[in-house]
């Protein structure tokens, strides 16, 4: 099909004006039957344009009552005829069901067969299910009716306006873009409700739920959400813009959760998350309630401008956590450090590294780019931004841009303009440091009264002064801040510290390098300098030596077991040590120490301080030794846990995966998760099957990984079982098949799908020159497998550096 041009998008924008779109679907038909009528004007004499139409089926069209031919690769062509200005098209087709999460979507409940559909137009499936003029600037008012079967309901980005028979039609919203056409439908039970300001909101889940223990924190979901809007309507100077904000969770999304005008669907994966208590889910409520602004109230001009809403909605949802689940701004910034941060930091050292701005040919083009780009480094960039103007310049900028740009769209210059104003500084130089440069800075000390940095950025840091107490702890004596601008940047008063922390409070988006004497304190010290903040920049500091190849895995894995050992870690703090300690052992170290750096992290969680949940989830992780793994046993059969840990789906499913990776786990217990776990017990499931020592286990992963027929979810779960450390042997075979079969059936699938298996698949475990060749060797015409496959030889390449040093 054809790609839109971003030449063809503003051609088109210049020649006609939308107005709006009605749309029936009539979901008891088979297939789903759309009829769309779409008003717009002419904005020129003689003009011609296209609408987009990539339905199954076509039954006509017509433009003002006379008759179209059918779409051409997707495109119906339209010519103004006459004076008039005013024009009507009218287009009724058929649209099929999509397996990707995308699209039009159908999910059977295994638990009672009750069926839910779920249309998802974001980014490129709007045409899928009816005609429309498919580009982010083009927005309209759209008027959506359904046709439902008994006993259905169904949540669209309208209000109910009315239910007359079979048909529910819901109350127009303005300034929408095609791809935010959204809805969900099927037997719904009653929905929960909450008042948020003039905003009703509502949580909806599948019927079969009801009752269980997954479901048991969506109150706390709806009461985040309802306090987010509240939060962002103060912080913003802006009311929310609609009247209801529809929370659905359905099983099937591609991604993690979705905003669009009224609604926010979520994927049930994320009730297990917060089932466990974790701030996870929290996170994401907030940041999707923040795209109610971001993303619908003003959107992007074009694909190349789609930071603007991510990174803006990442940004703003960690000031919004810490409003609405209690907990301190700076913990809540030692949670994106600890978590999201190396994800940015990686992504911006790999081939596939691109600014959080670029031009875009292409809407394609524009969706390809890496969530640790458009969302992380943009969220951090935008923190340190307001390290250098304030608060609340940032926020004045950010009221000025949704001021004047509402129910429309807008650009980084727009948005920057905002800023400028706001501060009374001219940033269009910082924006192009920042937003349209690619790569990360660097800081390091130079002597003892100096910063330098690799790539001169205009930011302001933190600098942290610590030395060691009578009992050998690091303690912060004063915490100074510096502008940098230039190459080498004199700061005084850096002398007689035992350790100096450069970037301390992570303010700024720049890669934290050590000097010798501070490397060896902290090493010593293993990172714990007494706020949680500073300790996650240290960190992360050290993480980039250890994927530098600078630092051993041995090191490294040690300084962690030792740290979690002395206790005070935030819990994202234990999660992401003990999960990079289980990498460094698993990907970073040489495979002969693997089994004892695994051993020894299981041993450390048995006598680590700190929340006992999350350090029992740990030791199912690594737990290697005959012993450990016998315990594991235990602990599924409800025997020998640890004080206040029970057997939960999470921690049930991490003892399988580790149990299965062994030949260990029995086939009962395996085939029991969908039962004990309705909601992720299918997906931890085929990971289990896949992650077992047998040629006919990973056969059959393989071929479901790669089939169109399975859903999204499970190709992709029993694709992320097929790589196990420690199996190489086993998959020796495995690596001609990727660069062969693997990649040629994932062309042609959608771009996230793709994106994700193309990584999954890689036979990331043989780590060797063999594989970096065949990658090398690779030529794929395909962006994103070409991208995919390159970052994942880079990764290898440093892996195999980081096995050999000594
Ligand atoms: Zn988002």
């Amino acid at each position: 099909m054809a790609d839109l041009t971003q030449d063809e998008a503003s051609d088109r924008a210049r020649t006609i004006e939308v107005k709006s779109y009605d749309i029936l679907l009539d979901l008891t038909a088979e297939p789903v039957v759309s009829r769309t009528k779409v008003r717009f004007r002419w904005l020129r004499p003689d003009a011609s344009t296209f609408a987009e139409l990539r339905t199954q089926g076509v039954r006509g069209v017509t433009l003002d009552g006379v008759s179209l031919p059918p779409p051409q690769d997707g495109r119906l062509y339209l010519s103004r005829a006459g004076d008039a200005d005013q024009a009507v098209l009218v287009a009724e087709a058929e649209a099929g069901f999509s397996l990707e999460g995308h699209g039009l979507s159908r999910f059977t409940d295994p638990a009672d067969g009750a069926s839910y559909l779920m249309a998802m137009c974001y980014p490129d499936c709007g045409p899928e299910l009816f005609c429309c003029f498919d580009q982010p600037d083009l927005t309209a008012t759209f008027r959506f009716a359904v046709r439902l079967p008994d006993g259905w309901e169904c949540v669209a980005n309208g209000q109910l306006a009315r239910r007359e028979g079979d048909v529910v039609t819901f109350m127009p919203v303005s300034g929408m873009r095609p791809y935010d056409m959204t809805f969900c439908a099927g037997p719904f039970p009653a929905a929960a409700r909450t008042q948020a300001g003039g905003t009703e909101v509502t949580v909806r889940h599948r019927h079969s739920l009801l009752g269980q223990p997954a479901v048991a924190s969506l109150p706390r979901f709806m009461s985040n959400a309802r306090d987010a809007v509240a939060w962002y309507a103060d912080n913003l100077g802006v009311p929310c813009p609609y009247p209801a904000y529809d929370i659905v969770f359905m099983p099937d999304l591609a991604a993690m959760a979705l905003s669009v005008p009224g609604l926010m669907v979520v994927n049930e994966r994320l009730l297990g998350r917060s089932a466990a208590g974790d701030q996870f889910g929290a996170m994401i409520c907030a940041h999707e309630v923040a795209h109610l602004w971001f993303g619908c109230l003003v959107g992007p001009r074009w694909w190349d401008d789609v930071w603007l809403d991510e990174a803006i909605a990442t940004y703003l949802s960690y000031a919004a956590l810490a409003a609405i689940s209690g907990v301190s701004e700076s913990a809540s910034w030692t949670g994106f450090a600890y978590t999201d941060k190396p994800r940015a930091y990686e992504a911006d050292g790999l081939p596939s590294r691109q600014p959080v701005w670029s031009a875009v040919s292409t809407a394609t083009q524009g969706r390809d780019k890496p969530y640790g780009i458009l969302y992380v480094k943009g969220a951090s960039v935008i923190r340190s931004l307001a390290a250098l103007i304030g608060d609340d310049a940032l926020r004045l900028g950010l009221n000025d841009y949704l001021s004047r740009f509402a129910f429309g769209s807008a650009t980084l210059d727009d948005l920057v303009g905002c800023w400028s104003r706001a501060s009374g500084q001219d940033l269009a130089g910082w924006a192009d440091q920042w937003l349209r440069t690619e790569g990360a800075t660097t800081i390091l000390l130079d002597g003892d009264d100096a910063v330098v940095q690799d790539v001169p950025r205009r930011q302001r840091i933190g600098i942290g002064l610590y030395d060691l107490d009578r009992d050998g702890r690091l303690r912060r004596r004063s915490l100074m801040h510096a502008e940098l601008d230039a190459e080498r940047t004199v700061v005084g008063g850096l002398t007689s510290a035992d350790a100096i922390v450069l970037n301390d409070q992570d303010l700024s988006y720049t890669r934290t390098g050590f000097d010798a004497g501070s490397l060896r304190v902290l090493t010593a010290a293993a990172c714990q300098v007494g706020d949680p903040l500073s300790e996650a920049v240290c960190w992360n500091g050290f993480w980039l030596l250890v994927t530098g190849g600078e630092l051993p895995a041995l090191q490294f894995t040690d300084m962690a077991c030792r740290r979690l050992q002395a206790g005070g870690l935030p819990e994202s703090g234990v999660e992401t040590l003990l999960s990079r300690a289980v990498e460094a052992a698993d990907a970073w170290a040489p495979p002969g120490q693997r089994a004892g750096l695994r051993e020894q992290i299981a041993n450390a969680t048995r006598t680590a301080a700190g929340d006992a949940r999350k350090l029992a989830i740990g030791f199912a992780a690594a737990a290697q030794s005959d012993d450990q793994l016998a315990l594991l046993g235990a602990w599924l059969a409800g025997k020998d846990l640890p004080d206040g840990v029970g057997i939960d789906a999470e921690l049930r499913a991490r003892i399988l995966f580790t149990l299965a990776a062994r030949g260990l786990a029995r086939e009962e217990d395996i085939d029991a998760l969908p039962r004990l776990d309705p909601v992720t017990g299918e997906v931890n499931r085929a990971t289990c099957l896949a992650m077992r020592p047998e040629l006919t286990a990973k056969e059959a992963a393989w071929a479901v990984s790669l089939s169109r027929s399975e859903p999204a979810r499970i190709a992709q779960a029993s694709a992320a079982g097929i790589w196990v450390p420690g199996q190489e042997e086993l998959m020796a075979g495995y690596r001609d098949r990727y660069f062969t079969e693997a990649l040629t059936a994932l062309v042609g699938r959608k771009p996230w799908p793709k994106a994700r298996l193309s990584r999954l698949v890689f036979p990331v475990t043989l780590v060797s020159e063999a594989t970096i060749e065949a990658a090398d060797a690779a030529v794929l015409a395909d962006n994103v497998l070409r991208l995919a496959v390159a970052e994942q030889a880079t990764i290898m390449r440093r892996r195999l550096a980081a096995r050999r040093q000594r």
